[in-house]
């Protein structure tokens, strides 16, 4: 394993025409790590990927796999000379591939026998539930079909790094639950990194080492799940990150962020019921304060009349700066 970054990016702007989708991000991702890309639609996370991957070139900056320079001098490095597993929405299979060959077309190539390659790829096809299409060529499979063919794919190369772009969109939970302990283990086996991108933060804060929060082509924090959760620098990096409220402090020292468990029934506070909401294992009660209104979450509990006056107990908060301070 090299002890260079598996990938480093350094200052890197893209512009699609007159539309800036990076705007100078540098980040790296350390060999064995997974780095989530969390951030709303249109903030540049396909646009990182895809400079990544030696799709599109940078306008500026520098983009290095293992200490070698991809990107941003001389010429480019093209894609299929990267070491890179891609699974992208939009990354076609190919058409004339039946599964089973798409999956083990890599290890023919790393020079395994045909049989062995070919039993490896069933397994994989098996593990993501699509064994059974194995003999069929993608015009003959729905998106979903060609999206977990794409990943078995990935999965069965052995690159320094997958890079994923919303893998999991349309995989049903189960699938989803074995893609990524698959993914965990290939990286624990071969010190492979990947980039992750998603929307979806429960996604981002259970799979990442580090989330990189992107907002309109910046970064705004990068940490470890439960940094980005517990500390958010600001109220978009909070909000991205899970459900929040954003209270005055007590003590009048400006705004606190209360996650759903920081707060619980009982107690000193005052408070009236705005709305309830059953949810099966907890119940979530939306509740006017003195210091603004708070979401608060209550294991197991039923609804309660909009209007009835509880108490609740402020168990901890985050102090955010007081601006936002990125317009
Ligand atoms: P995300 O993956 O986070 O949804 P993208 O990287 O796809 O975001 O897009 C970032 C920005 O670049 C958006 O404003 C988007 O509209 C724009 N964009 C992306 N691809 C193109 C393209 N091919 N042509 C023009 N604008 C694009």
């Amino acid at each position: 394993m090299s002890a260079e970054p598996a990938v480093e990016v350094t200052d890197l702007v893209v512009h699609h025409g007159t539309t800036a989708a990076l705007r100078g991000v540098s980040l790296q991702v350390l060999p064995g790590e997974v780095l989530a890309l969390l951030g709303p639609s249109g903030s540049g996370k396909s646009t990182l990927l895809h400079a990544v991957a030696g799709f599109l070139e940078p306008t500026s900056g520098v983009v290095r796999l293992g200490g070698r320079t991809v990107s941003g001098a001389g010429r480019p490095v093209p894609p299929e000379r990267r070491d890179l597993a891609v699974v992208f929405q939009n990354y076609a299979l190919w058409p004339h591939l039946t599964a089973l060959d798409t999956v083990a077309y890599p290890a023919r190539r790393r020079g395994e026998s045909r049989a062995q390659a070919r039993a490896e790829g069933r397994a994989l096809l098996g593990r993501l539930h699509v064994a059974h299409l194995a003999d069929r060529r993608p015009a003959e499979l729905s998106g979903g079909e060609q999206q977990r063919v794409g990943l078995a794919r990935a999965l069965a190369r052995r690159p320094a790094v997958y890079l994923f772009d919303e893998p999991t969109a349309h995989l049903d939970t189960h699938v989803r639950g074995v893609f990524l302990e698959e993914l965990a283990s290939r990286r624990r086996e071969s010190g492979a990194a990947a980039v992750y991108a998603t929307h979806d933060a429960e996604e981002a804060l259970g799979l990442a080492d580090r989330v990189a929060l992107l907002d309109a082509g910046r970064l705004v924090q990068v940490g470890t799940p439960e940094q980005v959760y517990a500390q958010p620098v600001d109220a978009f990096a909070a909000r991205l990150t899970g459900p929040a409220s954003v209270i005055d402090a007590p003590d009048g020292s400006g705004e606190l962020l209360v996650r759903l468990g920081w707060a619980r029934l009982g107690g000193p506070l005052e408070g009236k019921v705005r709305g309830s909401w059953f949810r099966g294992p907890h119940t979530d009660h939306l509740v006017d304060t003195p210091l603004g209104e708070l979401l608060i979450r209550e294991s197991g509990g039923a609804c309660r009349p909009v209007g009835e006056r509880i108490r609740w107990t402020l168990l901890h908060g985050w102090s955010l700066p007081g601006h936002d301070g990125r317009g």
